[in-house]
């Protein structure tokens, strides 16, 4: 028999797989919908939300998928395919995937505006949007703030103001792209319920003007698209090279522009590193707000698994978390939400598996290869940046002899910092700060322990230094 928690578990692996072997678009379109329905001794089911998708799936990737899974486990002889709709989600199957909390459906897929009978029509066009993807899950922090802030602003605006049409959101892999989109086609159908809203890739746009134009369609194809009121266009860069799409995205774009209706495009780039664009398309792409999602800081990565991990333990009962331990993870695993959500993943799957609360310790051993990656060592040299940024004090001035007690108290942090994160010897520190002796190193280290038992500004300041040089 294979147990429903590893199979949850490998479902899981297999579908990050697949999600990089296709890629977005097809992945939402065609992976994404489906679930872990059930397993038995030798096979599992995965369900897909309607038959048109079942048996699309199974004959595109079925066979892919059987590879991967007996890749995984040996005892998996075939992966089969059943029809489930999403109106009863919450079967005794779903509820029991405690392995795997955040990436099952809380949630069901909604279709926004394409229905099953054009969906058997024309090629792939169901617009989905994930209910997990909304702004009360997307936790904000420094680097997302300004995209937070403007999507917001989009969501809840009754008409579009020109100074954010388009909304262009840019940023690298799994930093929550997708999420905003999706959280602003919600946000605006709850606020805005006649508004017609519509959410797909640029792939799958450029898909359905091509099918439009086969089927010799292409009137209604720009009847649909440019009588809504606000169009999302998620992974943008893919719309290059065919020409006849641009021209179509450009019209499209121009008419909803000029009639005050939403634009929100998100691509992995900013509109002037788009390769295959034509120019005048990157420059109307820049004629709103440009908002770009930066890589994750430590406080980011740390609220995004606090968030997650409540997530798991309203899931699954009895599951606890080690107080250090998320802040482990957010400083070992420096990457984006994606992975850490996969982090978590892994640990919630193998809590309940054994039983046992989540520790450091099973941490480091079950994120083995995730941990190791990310273990850097840091140098003198880095440390005193960051000391010098963080008090606003020029670095040649930290390694002179000036004593002004604003140059040598953060000067003493820095030692203190250097001696606690690195392993060089106090001679040796010393020669990195401007040639002073090893016992102005040791007096320095020892001045700032004691302070920060007395100063809790100053234990504040080491600890957000530590923290920030520490991920
Ligand atoms: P992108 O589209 O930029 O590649 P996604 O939106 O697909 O990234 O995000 C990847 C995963 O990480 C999703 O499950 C998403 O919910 C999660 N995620 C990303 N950023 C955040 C955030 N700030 N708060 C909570 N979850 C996030
Ligand atoms: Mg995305």
């Amino acid at each position: 028999m294979i147990e429903r928690a590893r199979a949850e578990e490998t479902w899981n692996e297999i579908r990050a797989t697949v999600r990089v072997e296709i890629g977005e678009a097809s992945y939402q379109s065609w992976i994404g919908v489906l679930s872990l329905e059930s397993v038995d001794r030798d096979s599992v089911n995965l369900a897909a939300p309607n038959r048109f998708i079942c048996e699309r799936v199974s004959g595109r990737f079925g066979q892919r998928l059987q590879e991967l899974w007996r890749a995984q486990d040996n005892r998996v002889k075939s992966v089969g395919f059943v029809v489930k709709n999403m109106g009863d989600a919450i079967t005794p199957a779903n509820t029991e995937s405690a392995a795997n909390p955040s990436a099952k459906p809380k949630s069901r897929r909604l279709s926004l505006s394409a229905d099953d009978s054009e969906t058997m029509t024309h090629e792939a066009t169901t617009y989905t949007l994930d209910k997990r993807y909304q702004f009360d899950s997307f936790v904000v922090g420094k680097s997302n703030e300004l995209a937070n802030a403007a999507a917001r602003r989009v969501a809840e605006a009754q008409t579009a103001a020109a100074s954010y049409n388009p909304l262009f959101l840019y940023g690298g892999v799994g930093l929550g792209k997708t999420h905003l989109m999706h959280a602003i086609a919600w946000e605006a159908q709850q606020l805005h319920p006649e508004k017609r809203v519509m959410y797909l890739t640029a792939e799958k746009f450029m898909h359905r003007f091509v099918s439009a134009l086969r089927y010799k369609d292409v009137f209604a194809f720009k009847q649909e698209f440019r009588s809504v009121d606000m169009l999302l266009l998620d992974d943008f860069q893919f719309i290059g090279g065919k020409d006849s799409t641009q021209e179509e995205f450009f019209h499209t774009f121009n008419t909803l522009i000029d009639a005050n209706r939403q634009i929100v495009i998100s691509a992995d780039r900013s509109p002037n590193d788009l390769e295959n664009v034509e120019e005048r398309i990157k420059s109307r792409l820049n004629w709103g707000l440009v908002a770009d999602i930066g890589p994750t800081d430590y406080e980011l990565r740390l609220g995004i698994l606090q968030s997650k991990a409540e997530d798991a333990i309203a899931l699954n009962q009895g599951l606890t978390f080690e107080p250090k331990v998320l802040e482990f993870v957010a400083h070992r695993v420096a990457s984006n939400a994606r992975v850490l959500e996969g982090a978590l993943n892994r640990l919630v799957a193998q809590a309940t598996l054994v039983g046992r609360k989540v520790t450091v310790d099973m941490a480091q051993e079950t994120l083995g290869d995730l941990v190791r990656a990310f273990d850097r060592r840091l140098t003198i040299d880095e440390i005193q940046r960051k000391v010098a940024e963080h008090f606003n004090v020029r670095l040649s001035d930290m390694l002179s002899p000036r004593r002004a007690r604003a140059i040598a108290r953060p000067r003493q942090i820095a030692m203190y910092l250097c001696k606690e994160l690195t392993d060089k010897s106090l001679p040796d520190i010393g020669r990195k700060f401007g040639g002073r002796d090893h016992t102005t190193i040791m007096h320095g280290v020892k001045r700032i322990s004691q302070l920060s038992d007395e100063d809790p500004a100053l234990r504040e300041d080491v600890a957000v230094l530590r923290r920030s040089l520490e991920y």
